[in-house]
């Protein structure tokens, strides 16, 4: 099969479209595992990290590729919620199903967590297999979701959707720091904020960007390259400061982001895009009685309820981009230079901007030769 892989970590050019053998042929699928044939994939943060190289052993050549959606395959035999013809949406967090974090129904916090695209095969493949447990039925919107919007959902929206309503415990009325408003999670968590009832400070780079975020809802924009954030929020707060900063940039904002926190505010972090090691000042952090806390995907009732809130209508993925998968490549370059706003997708199968209806189509066309 085609997929998009990398033999070695390093820089983009790395990034290359090879023949690989597909996975889940099926004598070799597990009894509780599907073989998705993939119609689109979405980028995130993470695949730069992945091939820019991670700590921990890493397989080559290796298929990069967290997000995907496309229509079930293969199943194993003891696979009852789906079924071949299905379409689906991946979710990319893999889990043991046996540790005490799993028992307890936290399965992104599972000893053995691992992510599609990062310890295993990923989605910019033309087939990926997953245990039965990742995969969802796309929901029936009207229009219906493209391939790539259906791809481009459930990273970033699990992700936010953990950091604000589990982990930070939004709650209507208050105010919330989203940086970055161009990536995923952040254009998410504006997205979930705003459903919360919460007032949203939505910062970029660029005013265009500023501009969509206030189509989107944002109610207060910063442009952070141009705006000292913390003395806007504290300004804009009569010093107050918000109560919830949501973050993803690590090592450029950090400091700013306890700089703009209320009182007992709460710093909730999936990542940090501009580096890992970030400087907290212990008095500001006692004094100021904040709470700072860490985040990763979501769990399996995490899940169902953000598909849930995505088939109530809200949520539908905003997709910046669409490339065909041999300029792959040229996605990733994309992403590495932050021009997009919301989701760049990556056509795996051919029509990928048809609805996801009409890929049921065009593969019952393709079982019948037609
Ligand atoms: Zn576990």
């Amino acid at each position: 099969m085609r997929a998009c892989v990398i033999r070695a970590a390093g820089e983009l050019e790395q990034i290359e479209i090879a023949d690989v053998p597909a996975p889940g042929s099926p004598a070799l699928l597990g009894a509780r595992e599907v073989r998705v044939a993939v119609r689109a994939a979405a980028l995130n943060h993470l695949d730069l990290f992945v091939v820019r190289g991670l700590p921990g052993e890493q397989r080559f050549p290796h298929i990069l590729g967290s997000d995907g959606a496309g229509i079930v395959d293969t199943v194993g035999a003891d696979v009852t919620t789906v079924k071949p013809g299905d379409a689906v949406m991946i979710n990319p967090g893999i889990w043991d199903g046996t540790c005490e974090f799993c028992r307890a129904g936290e399965q992104s916090l599972c000893v053995n967590f691992q992510v599609l695209g990062e310890h295993v095969p990923g989605t910019l493949a033309e087939y990926v297999m997953v245990p039965e447990a990742n995969v969802v039925k796309v929901p029936a919107l009207d229009p219906p979701l493209t391939w790539a919007e259906a791809a481009a959902f459930s990273l970033v929206s699990l992700t936010a959707w953990r950091m604000l309503t589990t982990r930070a415990r939004l709650q209507s009325g208050e105010t919330v720091l989203v940086w970055g408003i161009g990536g995923g999670v952040s254009l998410t968590a504006l997205r979930i904020a705003k459903l919360r009832g919460a007032r949203v400070f939505a910062t970029s780079s660029s005013d265009a960007k500023l501009a969509q975020a206030k189509q989107l809802g944002a109610d207060v924009t910063l442009n952070h390259r141009t705006q000292s954030v913390a003395q806007e929020v504290r300004a804009l707060t009569r010093r107050r400061g918000v109560d919830v900063v949501v973050e993803n940039v690590g090592e450029a904002t950090w400091e700013d982001s306890l700089r703009c926190l209320a009182k007992g505010g709460r710093l909730v972090t999936c990542g940090g895009t501009t580096g890992p090691r970030v400087v907290t000042d212990v008095r500001r952090l006692f004094w100021n009685q904040y709470t700072i806390m860490g985040s990763t995907l979501g769990n399996t009732a995490e899940y169902a309820e953000v598909v849930a809130v995505l088939a109530g209508g809200a949520l539908r993925p905003l997709v910046d981009r669409v490339y065909p998968l041999p300029e792959a490549r040229s996605a990733f370059e994309r992403l590495a230079r932050a021009e997009q706003l919301g989701k760049i997708a990556v056509e795996v199968a051919a029509g990928v901007g048809d609805s996801i209806a009409t890929g049921i189509q065009w593969q019952a066309n393709q079982a019948s030769g037609t």
